[in-house]
């Protein structure tokens, strides 16, 4: 047997001139946890080009959504940001990951920290019932340089916030925090210096980070996580994996080639 599937491109949108979303089928074996990644790629010159991504779409729904960056040069980007309605994607068989619930300690708050594509495991989470009985408050933080790389999160909380399902929830216990670095907005700056200095809990009126209620969830550039890691350590914050949940999380957007 293969180790991925074939899947038909049902829809595409591109957002900026480096990130689009699409939409496939979802083969009705494929299983994953919110939050988790698989390979996917192309078929090209008859071999498969793989590359991990993250699933954006939740795992109650019936087709799989990506959330993607377009690197010019890049092996499969320069490629798969081409694709249509109708063409075919290849999908691992196999999820994985460790942005998962079931790592974390129970707590209160759930921050979910991203930058960039790292948005999309949290798209994924934030349509997961179960998030909002595990957690009474979830944050969710998006950075990005410009106005305009905001808009598939932004399209994102809109549409959930109108779901007759999730805005109830979302107006309860939802908080959505976008911040730019590069351009004028209503929140400007780096997560990691909205963190340290508490702006990020300043501006949304709720009590600064607290080991006893807060667990954490990381995704974006390898310098950001980086540093949060750090920070976190320092303050007692304990990394969870499968064999021991912690007090945070963290997978990496992409990895430095
Ligand atoms: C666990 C995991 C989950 C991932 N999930 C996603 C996802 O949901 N969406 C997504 O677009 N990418 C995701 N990636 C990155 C993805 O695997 C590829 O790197 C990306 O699709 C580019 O592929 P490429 O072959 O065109 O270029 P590559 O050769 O893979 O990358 C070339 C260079 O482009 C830069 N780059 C690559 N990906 C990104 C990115 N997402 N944001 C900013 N810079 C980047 C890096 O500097 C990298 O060295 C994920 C990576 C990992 C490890």
């Amino acid at each position: 047997m293969s180790a991925f599937n074939r899947e038909r491109v049902l829809s595409v949108r591109h957002w900026t001139d480096t990130l689009f979303s699409f939409r496939a089928t979802r083969n009705s074996g494929f299983r994953f946890l919110n939050g988790q990644f698989a390979m996917i790629g192309l078929e090209v010159d008859g071999r498969p080009l793989l590359r991990a991504y993250s699933m954006a779409s939740a795992n109650h729904e019936e087709a799989l959504e990506f959330f993607s960056i377009k690197v010019p040069d890049g092996p499969l980007t320069s490629r798969l940001q081409q694709i249509k309605e109708g063409d075919t994607i290849l999908v691992g068989r196999k999820a994985t990951g460790t942005l998962i619930t079931d790592n974390l300690i129970p707590g209160k708050r759930l921050l979910l920290l991203s930058t960039g594509t790292g948005l999309a495991p949290f798209a994924s989470l934030i349509k997961d019932p179960e998030v909002y009985e595990r957690f009474e408050t979830i944050i969710l933080v998006h950075g990005c340089r410009q106005v305009s790389e905001l808009a598939y999160g932004e399209g994102l909380v809109t549409s959930l916030g109108s779901d007759e399902f999730f805005g109830p929830l979302m107006r309860e216990q939802f908080i959505y925090y976008p911040t730019v670095t590069r351009e004028p907005f209503r929140n400007r700056g780096r997560i990691t210096d909205l963190i340290a200095s508490a702006q990020l809990f300043d501006d949304i009126g709720l009590p600064a980070l607290d080991l006893e209620t807060d667990r954490i969830m990381l995704c974006g550039s390898p310098g950001m996580l980086e540093e949060l890691r750090d920070d976190f350590e320092r303050g007692g914050f304990v990394e969870g994996s499968h064999s021991a949940p912690g007090h945070f999380v963290v997978e990496k957007a992409f990895v430095e080639r």
